[in-house]
């Protein structure tokens, strides 16, 4: 008699390596896996072992892989012993990233999931949403942020941004209301959660390049963000392609200047800071070392979006 198979697939929030592993018990029996692979497991009855197989490979056998239990032990060892360490900013997460349950989600009429650009200042999401809303500009929008400072000659409510008194915005993010702020040169700047909501629920595309901190209000059941990381090329490529488009002025030409080498140093730090932080949840990645090939890229895998049955959290699908 076959026994029931089991339904659980999850993305993996980590990278496993077996054999780098001391522990595991089996010596070649592990399956290694990256951040964001699917895994069928078929088996969680050990504590610390459970077996699983790649999404989609039913030909292969099960390996090992560490158990949501082990994992969790493992990180919170590795965060005691460097307890000292200045880093530990870094892990006010609430959670330990191991594995997320996951299920298909259908495109249906008249949703569209937000397209979310995530990567450091000066890695060119700007230049990239812009060409996406370009595209189409009566299906691609974005949210208009709000600030608290002065309205300058030339601006337009409701254009530029929503322009309110530092006391209403101070209450509103008090209330929740926002998916990201921060100051900057002593006014506040941010975005509401209200403005993604009605893009999203008029059926329309929207296109946000928040901070990455708008990411945990962002990630929701509500809202079903895909996560694109624009990621920069290693810093000689880097320097190369800025400087070949700056030459050529097709880089990001709101804000085209050319860049020094601590400035590159500065994305590739803040590139790496952000990875670490956030890369459990990132969907697909594009690799900014050429704005139009990258930008081929975003159209790619928006139509990849709107078209194809994708992994998300499961609580997202019920
Ligand atoms: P400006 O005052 O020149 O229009 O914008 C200055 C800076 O405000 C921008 O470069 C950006 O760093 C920040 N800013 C603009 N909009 C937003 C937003 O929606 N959220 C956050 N956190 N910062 C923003």
């Amino acid at each position: 008699r076959q026994k029931r198979e089991s339904k659980v697939r999850v993305r993996c929030l980590f990278n496993f390596d077996s054999k780098d592993d001391p522990h595991i018990p089996c010596k070649d029996a592990g399956l290694d896996f990256v951040k964001g692979d699917i895994l069928h497991v078929v088996s969680q009855d050990d504590i610390y072992w459970w077996q699983a197989r790649r999404e989609g490979d039913r030909t292969m056998r099960a390996g090992l892989i560490p158990s949501r239990a082990l994992q969790e032990r493992r990180v919170l060892m590795a965060r005691t012993a460097e307890n000292d360490n200045e880093e530990n900013e870094d892990y006010d997460r609430e959670e330990i990233p191991t594995y997320e349950e996951v299920a298909k989600l259908y495109p249906r009429q008249g949703f569209h999931r937000p397209i979310v650009l995530i990567g450091p200042p000066g890695v060119g999401r700007n230049e990239l949403k812009r060409r996406l809303i370009d595209l189409d500009p009566s299906k691609y929008k974005t949210t208009i942020p709000y600030t608290s400072r002065a309205q300058r000659p030339g601006e337009v409510h409701g254009k530029e941004y929503f322009f309110v008194s530092r006391d209403k915005m101070e209450e509103d993010i008090a209330a929740g209301k926002f998916l990201e702020f921060g100051e900057y040169k002593g006014n506040l700047y941010g975005t509401a959660s209200e403005n993604v909501r009605s893009i999203v629920n008029a059926g329309l595309h929207c296109v946000l390049n928040p901070h990455s901190q708008a990411l945990k209000m962002l990630r929701t059941a509500e809202f079903k963000p895909y996560i694109i990381y624009v990621k920069p090329p290693p810093f000689e490529v880097l320097k190369y392609s800025r400087h070949k488009a700056f030459a050529k002025s097709t880089f990001d030409e709101s804000n085209s200047r050319a860049f020094n080498d601590d400035e590159f140093n500065e994305i590739l730090k803040s590139a790496e800071r952000i990875e670490f932080m956030y890369g459990h949840w990132f969907d697909d990645t594009i690799i900014n070392d050429d704005l139009a090939k990258a930008f081929d890229k975003l159209v790619k895998i928006v139509k990849k979006v709107e078209a194809e049955a994708l992994w998300v959290p499961s609580p997202w699908v019920q």
